[in-house]
């Protein structure tokens, strides 16, 4: 078992926070960004600095898994004084909703470009088992309902189909001046995914919410696993 795994299991967890979940990730070859755990307002400044302005600091507790509710996220913060208020910001704020949450420190990681943001998900089914999401991040999923799945096991050929035929599928082709997502990298991303949930049959829930894509690539800024119930 792999040891993110096995110490939320110890700890009686089945969330795994946003840098245990990219931890598993990344190692499985999924690209996500680089994310550091911070557990003092020092280290956050010298975390920041070491990755290079701007940053983005968010809460890391298991207990939060929605961060931006909770006042647990701050983008776009230039300067080591910027950082420092905003990790004070952000801890009173999380100890105002949520007195009880156990919370690991701050995470630290860059701004990344500006792209189009997507999510890529995956949830079980009581009949079809593990089935792939991919839609449009922000109102798109959520308001508008607009998402594309498949069962896993995928093919290319399927998760190319995903892509296309969400009804936003416009916003990647390149709108506003903007030019066109890599979709070839889109489609790697969704087909990695759909390896790592079959290597790891302990997962019951993912979510990558955004993965922000340009036209040089896809990339995860957030990361959300939840696991089975120990049996
Ligand atoms: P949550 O989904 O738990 O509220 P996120 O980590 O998704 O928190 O952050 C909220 C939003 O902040 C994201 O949807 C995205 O728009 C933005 N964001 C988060 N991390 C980054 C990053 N590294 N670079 C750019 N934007 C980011
Ligand atoms: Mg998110």
């Amino acid at each position: 078992m792999h040891a993110v795994i096995e110490q939320a299991r110890n700890e009686g967890r089945v969330v795994l926070t946003e840098i245990e979940s990219k931890e598993l990730l990344g190692q499985s070859g999924i690209n996500v960004n680089d994310t550091r755990l911070a557990s003092s307002k020092p280290e956050t400044a010298s975390i920041s600095e070491q990755l290079g302005f701007p940053v983005v600091l968010k809460i890391a507790s298991p207990d939060i898994v929605h961060k931006s509710d909770a006042g647990g996220v701050r983008t776009g913060l230039e300067t080591t004084q910027q950082v420092g208020q905003a990790y004070d910001e952000i801890l009173k704020a999380a100890s105002q909703k949520y007195p009880k949450a156990s919370v690991h420190g701050i995470s630290v990681q860059k701004m990344a470009a500006p792209g189009v943001e997507v999510i890529i998900g995956m949830s079980k089914d009581a009949q079809f088992g593990p089935v792939l999401m991919f839609g449009l991040g922000g109102v798109w999923v959520e308001i508008l309902e607009d998402f594309s799945l498949r069962v896993i096991p995928v093919t290319r050929r399927d998760v190319r189909e995903m892509i296309k035929e969400i009804k936003g599928y416009k916003m990647l082709t390149g709108y506003r001046g903007m030019p066109p997502v890599d979709e070839a990298k889109l489609e790697d991303m969704l087909l990695s995914v759909a390896d790592f949930v079959t290597k790891y049959p302990v997962v019951k829930e993912l979510d990558l919410n955004p993965v922000i894509a340009d036209s040089e690539g896809a990339i995860a800024v957030d990361a959300r696993i939840v696991l089975e119930d120990s049996k």
